[in-house]
C-alpha cells in the first residue's frame, strides 16, 4: 500500500545561465509506514525532490512536469500539486510534516518549545481544550526524549540534539502520515545522531507514519531504513531494500557511495570513494550521467541513457544491469 506516489516529476531552477534540471523524471513510491532513505551526494536532487513533494519550492525553482498523489488512510487520492493554499496548509501539518537539518530555522527563537507545540495544536485543532493541549504537548515532548519540565525552555537554551528533538515533536503534533526529514541529524555528533535515529524508528512503530529520510551518509541510512533510493544528477538510479543495497548493490554509483563512508559495523575497508565530481546540471553528460566517473563505463554509456527498470530486487538504471550486473 503506497501512501505517496511520485510520477515523472521534474524540477528546474532557472538561473541566468539556463535551466538547471535539479530533478529529472523521478518516479518513486512511499509505502505506508516505511522508512525510505534517500541518498546521494549533495546536489543530486534529494532536497529539491522533498521540497517539491512538500510544495515548499520557491522561485527560481519550479516543477515542470509530473504528479504527486497522496493516499489518505480513510479517503480517496489527493493531487498534492493541485492543492490550493488553504488545503495545502492543512496537508502540510496533518498529512505530511517536514523536519529540516537546522532545527534553529524551524523553531521560533522567541517562543518556548512547549508554546510552539501548543500553537500548532491551537491553530489546527480548534476543538482541543487548553487542558488537552497541555497534555498532548507534555506527551509529545516525553515521546521524543525531552522532559515535560523543559517545555518552558527557549530554543537557545537547548543543546543541538534537544532542539532537533523539539523540531521532531512539533512535526509529530498532528499525527501526520508522512514525515520528511532532510539531513535532520547531520549537524549533531555521531552518538546523538544515532540515538535520535533509533528513536525515530521507535516512534514510527508506535504511530505508523512513513518517513522519507534524506542524507548523504549511506551507512547511516542502511541502519535505519527499510528501503533506499539512490539519486544521481537529479534522477533515481537505484532502489532496493536496505539489506540488498548493503550486500549487493546493482548500480556502480551505489557501490561507490558504499565505499565512500566507513561502515559503522564490521571490518574496516579501503575507502575507494568515487573519482571526480557531480556533473553540472545545466548540461549533464549525455547517456548515463554517471559515465565520466564510472569505472564500468562502456561505449554505449555515453550514448544511451539507462531507464530505471526492475532489477534482482528493487530497480536499477544501469546498462550493465541488462546482462552482466556489477562486478565487485
Ligand atoms: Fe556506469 Fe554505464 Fe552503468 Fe552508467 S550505465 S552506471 S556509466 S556502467
Ligand atoms: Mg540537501
Amino acid at each position: 500500500m503506497n501512501v505517496l506516489e511520485i510520477r515523472e516529476l521534474s524540477v528546474d531552477y532557472h538561473s541566468g545561465g539556463g535551466a538547471v534540471h535539479a530533478v529529472a523524471d523521478v518516479s518513486l513510491d512511499l509505502r505506508r509506514g516505511e522508512i525510505l532513505g534517500l541518498a546521494g551526494e549533495s546536489g543530486s536532487g534529494k532536497s529539491t525532490l522533498a521540497n517539491a513533494v512538500a510544495r515548499l519550492l520557491r522561485p527560481p525553482a519550479a516543477i515542470t512536469s509530473g504528479s504527486v498523489v497522496y493516499h489518505r488512510r480513510d479517503g480517496g487520492p489527493v493531487d498534492v500539486l493541485g492543492l490550493d493554499r488553504g488545503a495545502l496548509r492543512a496537508f502540510r501539518w496533518k498529512e505530511l510534516a517536514v523536519v529540516f537539518q537546522s532545527a534553529m530555522n524551524a523553531l521560533n527563537p522567541v517562543s518556548a518549545i512547549g508554546a510552539q507545540i501548543d500553537d500548532v495544536l491551537r491553530v489546527h485543532v480548534p476543538r482541543m481544550s487548553r487542558k488537552e493541549r497541555v497534555e498532548r504537548t507534555a506527551e509529545l515532548l516525553r515521546r521524543v526524549g525531552i522532559g515535560a519540565d523543559r517545555r518552558r525552555g527557549y530554543p537557545h537554551e537547548l543543546s543541538g540534539g534537544m532542539r532537533q528533538r523539539a523540531a521532531i515533536a512539533i512535526a509529530l503534533a498532528l499525527n501526520p502520515e508522512i514525515i520528511i526529514m532532510d539531513e535532520p541529524t547531520t549537524a549533531l555528533d555521531v552518538v546523538v545522531q544515532r540515538e535520535i535515529l533509533h528513536e525515530i524508528r521507535a516512534l514510527r512503530e508506535e504511530y505508523g507514519f512513513a518517513v522519507v529520510f534524506i542524507t548523504h551518509d549511506l551507512s547511516l541510512l542502511m541502519e535505519i531504513s527499510d528501503r533506499i533510493a539512490i539519486m544521481y544528477a537529479g534522477r533515481v538510479v537505484e532502489t532496493g531494500s536496505a539489506k540488498t543495497l548493503h550486500k549487493a548493490p546493482s548500480h556502480p554509483y551505489t557501490l561507490g557511495l558504499l565505499r565512500s563512508f566507513p561502515r559503522l559495523h564490521g571490518p574496516r575497508e579501503e575507502l575507494l570513494g568515487i573519482p571526480g565530481t557531480p556533473p553540472d546540471l545545466r548540461s549533464p553528460p549525455p547517456g548515463c550521467a554517471f559515465h565520466p566517473r564510472c569505472r564500468f563505463a562502456m561505449d554505449a554509456c555515453s550514448e544511451r541513457r539507462p531507464e530505471l527498470v526492475p532489477g534482482a530486487e528493487g530497480q536499477v538504471a544501469c546498462l550493465l544491469n541488462d546482462d552482466t550486473g556489477v562486478r565487485q
